[in-house]
């Protein structure tokens, strides 16, 4: 139902003059000037959410019955630019551009094409004397993958049993549903915000981050910003990074017969791959963050590539190995490039062979800075405040082991930023993918009160 024009304004005060703490008290029944979140404001928003249940559904629905494959986002954007403009936003669309991702590359990684790629930001100007805030959702999916493996067609976004079925869904266009969905509560509470509120929809995250990137290229810039990638409604306040680099090791063939004149390549790599996978068992057994110490292992060290020889009665003349290796917020990517190519370069220099032919070490695409924003800063208290109004209780704070756009936004805008949504990353890139609808609605109404709480009610 259409909820009235409450007060809402009396209470409303900058979070950041507000004991975390105390901020996790139970919201009250009645109104009071004294607590996290207008319980009219509150009850509000939860009809406005729950009037617009068909709506939200619906929206989503159309949202995941969009292919929008990474690569191939345009008809997504055109979509998403109508849904901004039913909102009364204010919109603009871009393309990234080769030119000014040249620099950037190694962060964003070699894109295949960049036209038609549109990025579609939509704006709402805010009364003024409120912070601004800016919501990010990635508008690119992986692929379907084998459809026979899906028991609903990955683009039917099929609804049984309170989940929304298809690619996309959860990671994540129910992130973006979210948004709309609390704007829309928000309006429906005539509730007029005082600081901007920006939505970012943007393409190539599954690889890279290039339209997340753009975007803070482009000067968009708030007091915080969020991304409301599938968290199952955890506050996560921090991204690993990692490092992709590729080993080239020279030998020197030799006819197998006569073996021992040639130098095998692949020999040579093995003390290097040990010794890199020593190096993933000291750094897990020696460095400590209090978000991350509860993963068995939290800087997981992968070679998922090794090619070598061409030929069963041939020496391997070289080799080409792809490695992986995680690092933690508070590691700095170039002085981490460092240490890695030491410690390669430190195994090398014991072997006479590889003294005078050393490794190559390229670090190629991919690169993801690790990020993090700390667990009290305001716009975290602004989240778990909402979420404590919504459900009763404190989210979970966690961190992620993957990486996300929220490193562009922390790194490169410097933004602080985190993410908290609807969905299970686990049910992310697989067959039957889907949203639990009560899940999304539950986000929709957190962020509606997030952004009160964030930008001030006028
Ligand atoms: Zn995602």
């Amino acid at each position: 139902m259409p909820c009235r024009r409450a007060n809402f304004t009396s209470r409303m005060r900058p979070l950041c003059f507000a004991p975390a703490r105390d901020d996790l008290s139970p919201v009250p029944t009645e109104p009071s000037l004294h607590m996290p979140l207008d319980a009219r404001l509150v009850q509000a928003v939860t009809e406005a959410t729950e009037a617009r249940r068909d709506a939200i559904i619906a929206l989503h629905r159309q949202f995941v019955q969009t292919p929008s494959v990474t690569g191939n986002e345009g008809p997504m954007s055109q979509r998403v630019e109508e849904a901004f403009r039913r909102f009364a936003l204010q919109t603009e669309s871009w393309v990234a551009t080769a030119e000014e991702m040249r620099n950037h590359l190694e962060h964003v990684g070699e894109q295949a094409r960049y036209d038609g790629r549109l990025n579609v930001v939509g704006r709402r100007f805010g009364a003024g004397g409120g912070r601004s805030i800016l919501l990010n959702a990635h508008i690119d999916t992986v692929p379907e993958g084998d459809p026979s493996l899906w028991s609903h067609p990955p683009y039917a976004a099929d609804l049984v049993d309170g989940r929304v079925y298809g690619r996309g869904s959860c990671d994540m266009k129910g992130g973006l549903t979210t948004y709309l969905a609390a704007l829309g509560a928000l309006d429906a509470c005539k509730v007029r915000l005082r600081g901007d509120v920006t939505i970012a929809a943007t393409v190539g995250e599954e690889d890279g981050g290039l339209g997340a990137l753009a975007t803070v290229l482009r000067g968009y810039r708030a007091d915080a910003a969020l991304v409301t990638e599938p968290t199952q409604l955890a506050l996560v306040t921090a991204c690993e990074g990692s490092l992709v680099f590729r080993i080239t090791i020279t030998g020197r063939s030799a006819h197998a017969a006569t073996r021992d004149e040639g130098v095998s390549a692949l020999e040579k790599f093995i003390p290097i791959m040990q010794d890199l996978q020593a190096f993933g068992r000291e750094r897990n057994a020696t460095l400590s963050h209090p978000l991350y110490d509860v993963f068995a292992n939290k800087v997981p060290v992968n070679i998922g590539v090794v090619r070598a020889g061409n030929w069963a009665s041939t020496v391997p003349e070289s080799l080409e190995a792809e490695v992986r290796v995680g690092f933690l917020p508070g590691e700095e990517l170039e002085r981490f490039k460092r240490v890695v190519r030491d410690r390669i370069l430190g195994v090398a220099a014991t072997d006479p062979w590889l003294r005078d032919h050393p490794p190559e070490i390229t670090f190629f695409g991919g690169q993801f800075i690790a990020a993090e924003t700390p667990v009290d800063a305001p716009i975290c208290d602004a989240i778990r405040v909402a979420h404590r109004a919504v459900t009763g209780k404190a989210p979970k704070v966690e961190a992620a082991t993957y990486g996300a756009d929220m490193r562009h936004f922390i790194g490169f805008g410097g933004m602080p930023c985190v993410m908290y949504g609807a969905g299970d990353i686990r049910l992310a890139h697989g067959p039957d993918e889907y949203l639990e609808v009560e899940e999304l609605m539950t986000a929709a109404r957190v962020v509606a009160l997030a952004l009160a709480e964030w930008c001030g009610v006028a």
